[in-house]
């Protein structure tokens, strides 16, 4: 018999499917909003597409312009609504630069961002 190579679903996407609680904030076909677990700033949500296909904004843009195009509208719209409607939209890719979830998703940091750093 051979055995197919398993890959463990990622934590959002266990949050997804509502095996893992989260402060969930906005939630459309295909896109879910959730808080941080650990804020950077007053307002720190991340913006996941739900589809667990991409790895990184770049899989993201080149596999699915309109999903990706959604997403940042998405994120203008959360901080509209949970502060003054600036906000920095941050897309760590690679661990390298900090990613620790292989599957894309926004960090919307708002309410009070530190001007002076660039860091999530
Ligand atoms: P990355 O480091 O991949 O850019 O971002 C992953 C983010 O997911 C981190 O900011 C981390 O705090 C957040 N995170 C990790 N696990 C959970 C969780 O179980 N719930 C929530 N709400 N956020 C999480």
């Amino acid at each position: 018999m051979r055995v197919m190579p398993t890959t463990e679903p990622s934590v959002f996407e266990r949050i997804i499917a509502r095996e893992i609680p989260a402060d969930i904030v906005l939630e459309t076909e295909q896109i879910i909003a959730i808080r941080d677990i650990a804020p950077k700033a007053p307002v720190h949500l991340l913006v996941i597409p739900k589809s667990s296909r991409y790895r990184d904004v770049a899989e993201l843009a080149a596999g699915d312009p309109a999903l990706l195009a959604e997403l940042v509208a998405t994120a203008k719209a959360l901080a509209a609504e949970h502060a003054d409607g600036d906000y920095r939209l941050v897309f760590n890719s690679g661990a390298g630069a900090g990613q620790t979830v292989f599957h894309v998703h926004a960090h919307v940091l708002a309410g009070g961002v530190d001007e002076g750093s660039l860091a999530h």
